[in-house]
């Protein structure tokens, strides 16, 4: 049964602000150890589909579960998040003042003060975890460095080993490469296509390149619903996808 292996259920979510409606009947089904990637014109909803997973904003209607058991639209901002869900925000949101490594360290704790966090003994397993998740995201050289001083690239990098340190079935990126460098760009690429299988991977993004070199699913969201779906091949010779990105 193909419905075991789905980490993402949406089905007939629609969102309204003032009568308006973000999202319209949207339907997205992610698989696990999936990479996808949603792209879509601004204000096609992309935000606030991601904003629907997380618990920021309820949907008037639909339902929204991770995997089989664990109803969305019942649980908090934190629950979601402790459920195995991690979110990064376009913005780096790194601690600048401290190292890579003591970053490392605070996600781990997750919302511990930060003093009782940074004076207590860490075990093997958590030094090993912290040492793996600097090897994912390339930093290894950099763990005594500040996080305020690392490049834009780099401090993206930090930020999702920051969400990994709470290891995250699904992971949902915005906008992951913007301001990036193209050699950024493409580190980038392999990291998150590193991560799938292990995880699920969400990505919202606007740059097309990108998106090309990491989806083997795009979905495209028009005025809060799914307008096509498939391969970047597909979604790009689908005459309906044309028609919106010429008239955006
Ligand atoms: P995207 O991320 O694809 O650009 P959004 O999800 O941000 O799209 O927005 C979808 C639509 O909903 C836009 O027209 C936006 O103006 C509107 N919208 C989003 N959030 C709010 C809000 N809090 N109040 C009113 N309108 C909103």
């Amino acid at each position: 049964d193909l419905s075991h292996n789905i980490i993402l259920y949406l089905e007939d979510i629609s969102v309204s602000f003032d009568g308006f409606k973000a999202l319209n009947n949207l339907n997205l089904y992610i698989e696990a150890g999936e990479l996808r990637c949603i792209i879509g014109p601004n204000g096609a909803g992309k935000t606030t589909m991601m904003d629907v997973i997380t618990g920021k904003t309820r949907p008037d209607v639909g339902s929204a579960w991770f995997g089989q058991t664990v109803d969305l639209l019942t649980l908090s901002e934190p629950e979601i998040a402790a459920a195995g869900i991690g979110r990064k925000f376009q913005k780096p949101t790194v601690f600048p003042n401290h190292s890579v490594f003591e970053n490392l360290e605070l996600a781990m704790a997750g919302d511990k003060s930060v003093w009782k966090t940074l004076i207590a003994k860490l075990s093997g397993e958590q030094l090993g975890r912290i040492d793996e998740v600097l090897k994912i995201i390339g930093l290894t050289e950099r763990v005594e460095a500040l996080a305020g001083g690392l490049s834009h690239g780099q401090k993206q990098w930090l930020e999702i080993g920051m969400l990994l340190m709470q290891d995250p079935e699904l992971l949902l990126v915005d906008e992951p490469v913007a301001g990036m460098t193209p050699q950024e760009t493409e580190k980038t690429a392999e990291l998150l296509t590193s991560l799938a299988g292990k995880h699920s991977v969400v990505v919202v993004e606007h740059d097309m390149a990108f998106v090309r070199s990491i989806a083997r699913t795009v979905t495209v969201l028009h005025q809060g619903s799914v307008l096509a779906e498939g391969s970047m091949d597909q979604v790009q010779n689908d005459p309906k996808v044309i028609e919106v990105y010429l008239g955006d």
